[in-house]
């Protein structure tokens, strides 16, 4: 049913974007990925992504801070495959650190790239879903986008807007044919994890392998990382038929942390 659909998936090129943005194409659906890397290494994982799929995939190197750079992917997706079904917003960044020492520029990349550029891709993207009578919007926020934890200031905040601005357009499009939702994950062991285990030690003052025990798990009842798939699976059903009536929702997929 989503064969020959058109998807952009922000931040695509490493971790929960590039798995979500492979869960599409093998679907059928067209994607362009986006994100930073190593050139070689992005024209490499799309060429594979492609042979292993009926869909057509192409990269868009846009930088998610860049609002004109934004506008000028979605205009591409609309360019090259004739139309625009679903957007997910995932780019990502995290740093970790005591709020009164957090540096200022990084409080910017951080609201740049986890929250403002989830306005500007929606903003590109409404008109061309509007005028199909249908799309699909879906922002993968975090369960930082329901309580909170230490020395992530600028992450929960962001990620708090990401849901409240989720909200806020599911209303407003919610005869339109859009629909528009957030994915709440717990702990994915993605790139920015790993990174995350080592700023934690510094911060917190103990060893990495107590990290993941004692902080990062802490939280998560179940004891377990979010698998690819597990996200997967909730994104094909909210893009799909028949995740018509949900929208507006923050959908948790954590092992229980924001229940606890
Ligand atoms: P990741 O570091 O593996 O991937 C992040 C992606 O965003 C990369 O493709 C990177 O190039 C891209 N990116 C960063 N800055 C960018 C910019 N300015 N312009 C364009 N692309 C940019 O991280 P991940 O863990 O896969 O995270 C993906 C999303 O999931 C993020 O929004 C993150 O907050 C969220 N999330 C992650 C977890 C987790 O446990 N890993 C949990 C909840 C939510």
């Amino acid at each position: 049913k989503l064969e020959g659909h058109v998807a952009v998936v922000t931040g695509s090129t490493s971790g929960i974007g590039q798995a979500l943005a492979t869960a599409l194409a093998e679907q059928g659906v067209n994607v362009v990925l986006n994100g930073f890397g190593d050139p070689q290494k992005i024209e490499a994982d799309r060429q594979a992504i492609q042979a292993r799929t009926n869909a057509a995939v192409r990269y868009h190197g846009a930088d998610m801070t860049k609002p004109a750079e934004i506008a000028d992917m979605i205009a591409f997706a609309k360019a090259e495959f004739g139309r625009l079904d679903i957007l997910v917003n995932n780019a990502g960044v995290q740093h970790v650190a005591p709020v009164d020492e957090f540096p200022d520029e990084k409080w910017d990349q951080l609201i740049a790239v986890i929250l403002s550029s989830t306005f500007h891709a929606t903003k590109a993207a409404v008109p061309v879903m509007k005028a199909q009578g249908r799309g699909r919007i879906v922002n993968i926020a975090s369960a930082h986008g329901l309580v909170a934890s230490a020395f992530k200031a600028p992450y929960v905040a962001a990620k708090h807007g990401v849901v409240g601005f989720t909200k806020s357009c599911a209303v407003e499009l919610a005869r339109t044919g859009i629909t528009v939702n957030a994915i709440c994950p717990g702990y994915v062991k993605t790139p920015l994890i790993e990174s995350q285990i080592v700023d934690q030690a510094k911060a917190r003052g103990i060893a990495p392998e107590r990290v993941v025990e004692d902080v990062i798990l802490a939280a998560q009842p179940n004891k377990t990382f979010v698998e690819y798939e597990h996200l997967a699976g909730l994104l094909l059903y909210l893009v799909s038929d028949l995740g018509a009536s949900a929208t507006g929702a923050a959908m948790t997929v954590d092992g229980a942390w924001t229940a606890a």
